[in-house]
């Protein structure tokens, strides 16, 4: 590698479902001028064009369980394989459980690279659930009713939190309010960014 080779940004983004997660990662991919990787928008595309591979997550998806790491891990690994990636990207719903931070690591490790920076849109709980009852009347999404979402919630309370202890644990943590506008929480994020040391790009 060329010593004065600038850095390929890697960071993730986390939050409890309807934290508002896809809207911020879309600016963050944009900030850093790298491709955004969302496994909810790959497993929701291919349950709308009835792929092999959408019929298998909708079984889980549509009832506010993950998708077993068997299906998520390789399909994350094969996109990570592609070019685009080879100057950062951002990861949005993935890794999800503390299982595939290790997986993750693992792949990264691999081709000697790892997370640099993870943030974490702290919501409450009630606002989101509000928030998210009313993309379900817009998106019609399967796991948006609020028996799926309470479910959803405490999936993530279980299973992702824990994760986000691993990544404190490294200090690669950096939580974020999100409530308020999306601006504002933008605005909180970019700051962040910043603080850590990326500028836009
Ligand atoms: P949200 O964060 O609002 O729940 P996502 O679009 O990130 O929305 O994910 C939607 C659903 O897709 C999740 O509830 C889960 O069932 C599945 N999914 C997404 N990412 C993963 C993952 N990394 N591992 C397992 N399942 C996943």
């Amino acid at each position: 590698m060329i010593a004065t080779e600038k850095k390929a940004p890697l960071v993730l983004i986390l939050g409890a479902p309807g934290a508002g997660k896809g809207t911020q990662a879309e600016r963050i991919a944009q900030f850093l001028n790298v491709p955004s990787i969302s496994t909810g928008a790959i497993f929701r595309q291919n349950i709308k064009e009835e792929t092999e591979l959408g019929k298998r997550a909708n079984e889980f998806i549509s009832k506010g369980e993950f998708v077993p790491d068997s299906v998520t891990n390789p399909m994350v690994a094969a996109r990570l394989e592609a070019p685009d990636v080879d100057n950062g990207c951002l990861l949005d719903g993935y890794p999800r459980t503390v299982e595939q931070a290790h997986y993750l690591r693992d792949a990264l490790a691999s081709k000697g690279k790892e997370i640099d920076l993870v943030l974490e849109i702290v919501t409450n709980q009630e606002e989101v659930i509000a928030r998210l009852l009313k993309r379900a009347e817009i998106e019609h999404r399967a796991d948006d009713n609020e028996e799926v979402i309470r479910h959803r919630m405490e999936v993530y309370r279980e299973m992702t939190e824990p994760m986000a202890t691993y990544y404190a644990d490294q200090d690669k943590l950096v939580q974020v309010d999100g409530m308020g506008t999306i601006d504002e929480v933008w605005a909180r994020i970019e700051k962040a960014l910043l603080d850590a040391g990326f500028a836009r790009n």
